[in-house]
């Protein structure tokens, strides 16, 4: 069933503020399955979510700040305004967008928590924003200013457009929550400028790198302003229709080899292809283009189902940061940039939104936990930019004022010459409420499990009011509490992951089976009591035998969590590669983790070449009990090397 949530342009309120505009999140279509809530309707209390936005907030964006101040990022906005920027300017042409990115985590955090200190630093830094803006609304401080290149010159690898798309995205998360502000002027004026220089009768051009598409969805969405719809529309239709040059990876790396329907999979750069897929599912579903919809569903479906690692990331060729052939998904090559989860996240949340497919959310569950989590260190002052399945060689720790030249990063850097990571899970971790719960004319969707509130009004006014209690996913106990429920028929629907075989669910002290992808409890009143039990066992995970590079291997997962096997818990700080494991004798569980049977064997030191006869490599072997922590932990306690797979023989 869809529900008309606000057509956008005809739902103009007489103070111009349009209903879309009260959903306090960063997607809220025209029509859904499943209406998204406000990060002002849900409250994450506590646990591990809540202590990542807790850290996000004491530690992450306080450090993304100092580090684009330090770097002169944001000084760049002044160099424009006083016209020095040609020969002053620092950072790779894409270095406004960290900026704007920023914005967005701070937009968001002030929504969730009021933090006025904080409100005053985004305002001091959209004022020399402003003052770099050109009177026709253009804004980029790489180029179109004196001794720099003119604008638009390098479609290809100028990212202007992609800068406006964060840009973008910043002001609509201000909208929504309630700002009409500065930030939104320069965001609004900037698009008007986009329209008038890149519509039907402009220049014919897209972004190498997808993102305005999608940003432009949404600011449509929030201000009911159609011409942003329209041009989300001419940019999707652009592409694939060779507008850009061809380049050496081909011009599947920025998806203008053949339309967006046309494609079977995802394909090229891998956060270029999931930007772009999260913004033709956008623009699809204000125009009720289900067969747009449908296209890039199957393109999602297959990536999942070929292209994807057991963490969730996506992405295996380190050269051009791109998605490889189906089942290469190589542990130790593996790319999978942080970027990329988040971006898959995107896309994952729009799916469920217009296709209510629960499943979706065991997708951004997995690269929650397994992409987006592992990314900062335990301070919040470090980051990963990859995260391979498989470290062969222990990294050097980074120096903490030192700028690394990104995925090289063996361990978390501080900084990064392309530092398009840290600031996206910053936005993501401040708007993460959003993804917990969705609402639609039945009821409530309970989607992640995290300890806190939630409160959605359904479509008759009535309200529901839940009170969720867990330490998952140290435990698979979820107790929601029922607040406030409607007198009527209405349904709580839990989602119940793939791997939970065995959940059950007791109401009110009635037990029964749960199956995924999800268990709907119906007509619970005030002061009901419902217990979602997951198994939280350690389990074997075994891959498609296609992925040759894990043949023989097997994974343990634990719940929602990856785990893998670390150089500093085996004896001697012995090598993984010297691990085996024993898949007949089952994990323990132990904290967060679990143990195995392990075997280290004792490599023979004689042999000249690595090819030669079976026996002929081990000199000895020796049992031993296998520690494997979650993988989002990793190398936090100093340099190691690690995996996720681990050979049976
Ligand atoms: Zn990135």
């Amino acid at each position: 069933m869809t529900h008309t949530v606000n057509d956008g342009h005809n739902a103009t309120q007489p103070d111009g503020v349009t209903t879309a505009r009260l959903t306090v999140a960063p997607v809220a279509p025209g029509t859904a399955t499943l209406l998204p809530l406000g990060i002002d309707k849900i409250r994450i209390s506590g646990g591990f979510w809540g202590h990542r936005q807790q850290l996000n907030r004491d530690a992450i964006i306080p450090h993304i700040a100092r580090w684009q101040e330090r770097v002169g990022w944001t000084a760049n906005f002044d160099a424009v305004a006083n016209g020095t920027v040609g020969h002053t300017r620092s950072g790779r042409e894409f270095s406004d967008s960290e900026v704007y990115k920023l914005l967005e985590a701070m937009s968001w955090e002030i929504a969730r928590t009021g933090d006025e200190e904080l409100e005053q630093r985004l305002q001091s830094i959209v004022e020399r924003i402003a003052s770099a803006q050109q009177p026709d609304g253009y804004l980029n401080t790489r180029f179109g200013n004196a001794d720099q290149p003119s604008r638009y010159s390098d479609l290809e690898w100028g990212h202007e457009l992609y800068c406006y798309g964060h840009l973008i995205q910043a002001a609509v998360a201000r909208i929504r929550s309630g700002h009409h502000d500065r930030l939104v002027e320069i965001a609004c004026k900037a698009a008007d400028h986009v329209c008038d220089t890149f519509g039907p009768d402009g220049l014919a051009g897209v972004c190498g790198h997808p993102e305005i598409e999608t940003a432009l969805v949404e600011l449509y969405r929030a201000t009911g302003v159609r011409r942003y719809l329209r041009q989300a529309r001419v940019f999707l239709d652009r592409r694939g229709r060779h507008s850009l040059q061809d380049i050496e990876f081909g011009r599947s790396y920025f998806q203008d080899d053949i339309p967006i329907a046309d494609a079977q999979v995802l394909r090229g750069h891998a956060v270029r292809a999931l930007y772009l897929s999260a913004g033709a599912v956008d623009a699809a579903v204000e125009a009720d283009d289900s067969p747009t919809v449908e296209a890039v569903e199957r393109q999602y479906q297959r990536t999942l189902q070929r292209r994807t690692y057991l963490t969730g990331g996506m992405g295996s060729h380190h050269q051009d940061e791109a998605f490889g052939d189906d089942f290469e998904l190589p542990p130790d090559r593996a790319y999978c940039e942080t970027c990329a989860g988040v971006a898959s996240i995107m896309v994952a949340w729009r799916l469920l939104l217009t296709t209510g497919n629960l499943a979706y959310a065991d997708t951004i569950e997995r690269t929650l936990y397994n992409v987006v989590a592992a990314s900062p260190s335990t301070e919040g002052t470090a980051f990963f930019y990859t995260n391979p399945l498989h470290q062969r060689v222990a990294g050097q720790p980074s120096d903490p004022d030192e700028v690394s030249p990104r995925a090289h990063a063996q361990l978390r850097a501080p900084w990064f010459e392309v530092a398009c990571c840290p600031p996206n899970v910053a936005r993501t971790l401040a708007q993460l409420a959003t993804y917990v719960a969705t609402t639609n004319r039945d009821g409530v969707q309970l989607l992640q499990y995290a300890p806190g509130t939630i409160h959605a009004s359904l479509e008759d006014g009535q309200d529901v009011r839940l009170d969720v209690s867990t330490r998952y996913p140290d435990d698979g106990e979820v107790t929601v509490t029922v607040v406030a429920a409607p007198r009527d028929r209405w349904t709580l629907t839990l989602r119940i992951p793939s791997w939970a075989d065995g959940a059950t669910v007791e109401v009110d002290g009635q037990v029964s089976r749960a199956q995924a992808p999800s268990h709907t409890v119906h007509d619970a009143a005030a002061d009901s009591r419902i217990v979602l039990r997951l198994p939280m066992e350690p389990r074997w995970t075994t891959a498609d035998p296609r992925i040759d590079a894990v043949r023989g291997t097997v994974a343990v997962e634990r719940g929602p969590l990856v785990l893998c096997a670390e150089s500093v818990d085996l004896p001697g700080g012995a090598d993984v590669q010297a691990l085996r494991i024993d898949p007949k004798q089952p994990p323990r569980p132990v904290g967060d983790g679990a143990v195995a049977a392990g075997v280290l064997f004792v490599p023979n030191g004689g042999i000249e070449q690595p090819y030669g006869r079976l026996d002929a490599y081990i000199e000895d072997a020796y049992d031993i009990e296998l520690p494997l922590v979650p993988y989002h932990r990793w190398a936090n306690r100093g340099p190691s090397t690690m995996r996720v797979w681990i050979p049976t023989r």
